[in-house]
């Protein structure tokens, strides 16, 4: 790039004698050092096009068969950093107008060509690029570290892409998350958090080459594209040297923290030709990175491409699921311990797929999660919500009243903030009293909702405001801090099942640990549910530790809604003991 008297300038220009009299003009300025380099040809002049080390070009207009449009065209597309000036013949209004639509910054008409008029011309179009390149970047930085946002770095991306097809060239695309930093966020408060942020921009900053670019895309997310690699190893080198980097403990505030990363590497072209498939394949790594620990780093590889291949394929088969009423609502019976009474119903979700004309069961573990991903989970948790209210106007009908239901709610539903008020709304229009209606959110969704975060714990006030009552879910399993118990307002916990019931062995598979949850839930004037209970031996080691409530396969499997109001008929008010064996409803295929 120039100094500021001096400018490159790439000339395409066909014609000797012309080119002849623009360089001897240009060579006459007093002003400006024009280090020139001519070009004949459209052909020649592309490969100028994905270099930086020149100001400005001079094009000609007509050159031979071609003319300026496609030259323009194509660095509109590359979102070079260079103007464009066009030199045109005499009375050519038209074609002025129609270069400067497709990007060019001026045209001279070539009789018009003098040393003045060329020096004010070019000087000009590079300032005004130079000035619409910072304003257009600072627009699109994040305010914070001063890196890029995800816009700008979606262009930068097309940009370099454009630039690798033509060269045959390789880049790869790096996301990187920070470890555990939403703990610090919430142990030392944002401000801490946000310095934190900045310190390790700097740091990703000092690893990158001038060609390479950053952009922090979210909380802790920051996107980096390593551009003009040779192989694949160089991305790994730069990844581990951003690694390395972030790595060192760090003062801040009177703490010193200790902070990792993990990356995910996508590279071009094996793994993605566009932006938004090199960045969906790097998130995917990444998250892969996060799964086997901390301070990793994960490049896409073949079984990462066969999973998603298969969560896109379960995708596109949930969302036909949906709209040919492929789903189904079972129940599964709760029970009180000490007399084996029914108490309630969970709503546990079947996907009932249809393959080709055959059906099969699709597990819940397995289609949540991607419900989850893709934020189908807001329109079928709508539809468990009124499929549940159908059935409990139902029962009333049939004069079962006094059993409630219990959904489970995944985290992505109440994100927005309304949930509580939607199911205000439809309790009402369903004419549902919300006391039969329960709500479960696992452990883990708790932990996620920060105990300082207002918002989250006003969504489970208005949770709670309609009647309904929450319980935690998989209790036991979720890396919990016991704070959080005291500041979220729940009713219930349940045991995981983990903790009751393993595989082949009769006996409850972690004493110690149900009778501390029990106690614990007593001592804080909360109820306790033990899920998974699967032998009569289980059940009696729950019910000697005064545990309240279960639910297993002892007395009976997730069932179909008809079924589950017969069992419910059956055993309204009644001993199960009294009233018979359980039913085993649910097939092996329907678990
Ligand atoms: P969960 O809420 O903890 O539900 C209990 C799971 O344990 C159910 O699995 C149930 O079939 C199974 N189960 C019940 N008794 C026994 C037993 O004695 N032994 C064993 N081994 N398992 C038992 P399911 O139906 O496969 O559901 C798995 C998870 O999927 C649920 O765990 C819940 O987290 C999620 N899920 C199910 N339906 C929904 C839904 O409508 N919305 C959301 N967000 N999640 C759902
Ligand atoms: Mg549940
Ligand atoms: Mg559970």
């Amino acid at each position: 790039m120039s100094t500021n008297n001096e400018f490159n300038v790439v000339v395409i220009e066909d014609d000797e004698a012309d080119f002849m009299i623009l360089e001897s003009l240009l060579q006459a300025s007093q002003r400006f050092r024009f280090q020139l380099t001519h070009v004949r040809s459209f052909q020649q002049a592309q490969q100028y096009l994905t270099e930086e080390c020149h100001d400005i070009f001079l094009l000609d207009y007509f050159l031979g068969a071609d003319t300026a449009i496609d030259f323009l065209k194509e660095a509109s597309v590359l979102h070079i950093p260079q103007p464009v000036v066009v030199l045109t013949g005499a009375d050519s209004g038209r074609i002025d107008d129609e270069v400067i639509e497709l990007g060019a910054a001026d045209f001279i008409p070539k009789n018009e060509l003098s040393t003045s008029l060329l020096e004010r011309t070019i000087h000009h179009a590079v300032e005004h690029k130079r000035a619409e390149i910072n304003l257009e970047q600072l627009a699109k930085r994040d305010p914070l570290t001063g890196l890029g946002n995800r816009l700008l770095f979606e262009e930068m991306l097309e940009a370099s892409l454009a630039r690798a097809e033509r060269k045959k060239g390789k880049l790869a695309v790096l996301f990187l998350d920070l470890d555990r930093f939403k703990e610090i966020n919430d142990s030392l408060g944002h401000p801490t958090g946000d310095l934190l942020l900045t310190l390790i921009a700097d740091r990703i900053r000092k690893v990158l080459r001038g060609s390479d670019f950053a952009a922090r895309i979210g909380g802790d997310e920051f996107t980096i594209l390593v551009d003009e690699i040779n192989a694949y190893e160089d991305a790994v080198l730069v990844a581990n040297k951003l690694l390395d980097a972030i790595a060192p403990p760090t003062a801040i505030r009177g703490h010193e923290l200790n902070i990792s990363a993990s990356i995910g590497i996508a590279l071009y072209p094996e793994n993605g030709k566009t932006p938004i498939k090199l960045m969906q394949k790097a998130d995917i790594a990444l998250y892969e990175a996060k799964r086997h620990g901390i301070n990793r780093l994960q490049c896409f590889t073949a079984k990462l491409q066969t999973q998603l291949e298969k969560s896109i394929k379960l995708e596109k088969g949930l969302r036909r699921a949906m709209e040919h009423n492929e789903c189904e609502l079972y129940l599964q019976p709760k029970w009180n311990l000490s007399d084996r009474k029914i108490i309630g119903f969970e709503a546990l979700l079947r996907w009932l797929e249809d393959e080709g004309g055959v059906r099969r069961f699709v597990s819940p573990a397995e289609f949540i999660p991607i419900a989850e991903k893709t934020g189908l989970i807001v329109p079928l948790g709508e539809w468990v919500i009124r499929q549940a209210c159908k059935m409990l106007k139902a029962w009333e009908a049939a004069g079962v009243s006094d059993f409630p239901i219990a959904i489970n709610v995944s985290p992505i539903q109440l994100k927005p903030g309304n949930f509580g008020a939607s199911l205000k709304a439809i309790l009402e229009r369903e004419g549902i009293p919300a006391s039969l209606l329960e709500i479960e959110l696992t452990e883990e969704t708790l932990v996620d909702m920060n105990s300082e975060d207002d918002n989250a714990l006003a969504e489970l006030e208005q949770i709670r405001s309609t009647g309904a009552r929450i319980s935690i879910d998989d209790f036991g399993t979720g890396y919990s801090s016991l704070k959080y118990l005291k500041h979220f307002p729940a009713d219930c916990l349940k045991i995981d099942k983990s903790f009751v019931s393993v595989e082949g062995v009769d006996s409850l598979a972690e004493p110690a640990i149900c009778r501390a949850i029990v106690t614990m839930a007593e001592s804080l004037g909360m109820q306790v549910v033990a899920e998974g209970i699967e032998t009569e031996a289980q059940f009696q080691a729950l019910t000697a530790m005064n545990c309240s409530m279960g639910q297993g396969y002892l007395i009976a499997k997730p069932m179909p809604a008809e079924q589950a109001l017969r069992f419910a008929q059956s055993h309204n008010g009644k001993d199960l003991e009294k009233s018979g064996p359980s039913p085993s409803v649910e097939g092996s295929n329907g678990q």
